[in-house]
């Protein structure tokens, strides 16, 4: 075969040099003619379009021909033709076919419309679908999207650690990390597990969070955010809970609460903006197939201010929807944890568009936000949407070492995870501010998938590792 360098699809597809030589490689999606001629749309992922490739069978051997199937991976030669076929601008007159793997009957994605949930039992080959590349791409863009957010407004990337042996949100939900063999533990004199031999002589555990060493980078660097994976064992079976997922976390010195809401607001509508900006054909594409109304909510998103509403009033407005016969399926009342049901009542119901709720009961809420002058809330703040719920949870930290103090030793937090935190406090404290967004929320609400299962390539839940 004659050595032309590749072109990608995405880029052949726009080029006007009608008659050229060209290369393309890729995977057979489908394969269509008569006695004369075949029609092959192949993808290689660069685009969710196809490049419709035109063989004349006269000018193939057979068992090349049979060779190319669906799924088959195929490198193909040829001149660059004005396509009369709807779809697309140009096509491929081929002159040369390789089959670089061929693919037999067995290939699990013969025919679409596969369901989302059998696609999931087979995603080491998902991302060869439409739906998937859409969302893949979608994902890749929206990490550009951040990255280039943060670094325009003069934030720095900060890398923390994804082992930790600080606890900090609560026990419970933490991976724990060893290399001790769980078949023969040694034991303290009191009966406990002895970890002295442990790889790092104590307990450790995979992160929840890098915001206690994000506040330690802010607190010198000024702004910061760190992008990276997080692991949680809460065994919530939801479709918005992953055990390992992605976090964006930015923290600021100098800020208040309402900064951050500012930062919060302003971040979340880069990014959404930035998808419809960058992703045109993708999210065409999910919104035609999947949810009719996704580009459409997005720019409403972009079009209104967040509706910004402490807790109490929050809790108002659900307790009068009580009243008035709406059904929730847990209880609410003030202190209680809101869920996803009643987040999404004030943002799709009542507001109709996305709510930061503020200043929430201090016993809901983790020890190092900052306490109000009531005594009974703190500065948090989560920015609801429509769909999701939480999207993102963030605060203005407690600056003041003592009231910081008082919260840890009420909560019974251990001193020896704590002393270096506490430092931020006792040396030059400063007021600041910062929050999470959880990644894979992020990307729920850009392709209007349901379930965050179909936002990660390889997800991790409960009972289920694979790939
Ligand atoms: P939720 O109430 O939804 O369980 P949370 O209050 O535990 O969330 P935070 O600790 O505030 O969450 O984490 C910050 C953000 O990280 C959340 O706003 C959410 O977007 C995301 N997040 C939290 N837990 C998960 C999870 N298990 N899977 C995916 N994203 C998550
Ligand atoms: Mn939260």
């Amino acid at each position: 075969m004659k050595q032309i360098k590749r072109t990608i699809i995405n880029d052949a597809l726009k080029r006007t040099d009608i008659g050229a030589e060209i290369n393309i490689k890729g995977w057979v999606r489908t394969k269509r003619g008569n006695k004369n001629v075949s029609f092959i749309a192949i993808n290689d992922g660069s685009t969710i379009k196809n490049m419709q490739v035109v063989a004349d069978l006269s000018k193939f051997d057979e068992e090349t021909l049979k060779a190319i199937t669906t799924g088959s991976c195929v490198s193909v030669n040829g001149l660059l033709a004005q396509s009369i076929g709807q779809g697309q601008n140009v096509e491929i007159q081929a002159t040369e076919l390789e089959i670089l793997g061929t693919a037999d009957a067995t290939y699990p994605l013969q025919k679409k419309g596969h369901t989302l949930e059998y696609l999931r039992e087979i995603a080491h080959l998902r991302p060869r679908t439409n739906t998937f590349g859409a969302i893949f791409r979608i994902r890749h863009n929206m990490a550009i999207a951040i990255h280039t957010f943060f670094h325009q407004k003069g934030f720095y990337y900060f890398h923390t650690p994804l082992i930790t042996a600080s606890d900090c949100e609560g026990a419970g939900q933490m991976f724990q990390v060893t290399t001790m063999d769980l078949n023969k533990l040694d034991h303290t004199e009191e009966g406990k597990i002895d970890y002295t031999n442990d790889f790092f002589g104590k307990p450790t555990s995979l992160t929840v969070s890098g915001q206690l060493e994000g506040e330690l980078a802010a607190t010198s660097l000024g702004a910061i955010y760190t992008f990276g994976p997080t692991f949680r064992a809460e065994n919530s079976n939801t479709p918005r809970h992953l055990a390992e997922f992605w976090m964006v976390e930015p923290e600021v010195a100098f800020n208040d609460i309402n900064d951050n809401m500012d930062l919060a607001e302003e971040f979340i509508k880069f990014c959404v903006k930035w998808a419809l900006d960058n992703c045109a054909d993708d999210l065409q594409f999910l919104n035609d197939m999947f949810d009719k109304e996704l580009i459409s909510r997005m720019e409403g998103v972009l079009k209104d201010s967040f509706v910004r509403l402490p807790y109490t009033e929050g809790v108002r407005i659900l307790e009068e929807a009580v009243k008035n016969g709406h059904k929730f399926e847990y209880p609410v009342y003030w202190g209680a944890d809101l869920a996803s049901e009643h987040e999404r009542y004030l943002v799709e119901n009542h507001f109709k568009k996305p709510v930061i709720l503020t200043d929430y009961p201090k016993e809901i809420k983790a020890f190092y936000m900052k306490q109000n002058e009531d005594g009974k809330t703190v500065r948090a703040m989560d920015v609801l949407f429509p769909k999701i719920g939480e999207i993102i949870g963030g605060s203005e930290r407690e600056a003041d070492y003592d009231k910081l103090l008082q919260r840890i030793q009420e909560l019974n937090i251990p001193m020896k995870d704590m002393w270096w935190y506490l430092d931020t406090r006792k040396y030059g404290s400063c007021p600041h501010s910062g929050f999470g967004l959880g990644f894979e929320r992020l990307l729920l609400f850009v392709t209007g998938m349901q379930n965050i299962r179909d936002v990660i390539p390889f997800p991790r839940t409960p009972k289920n590792a694979n790939f």
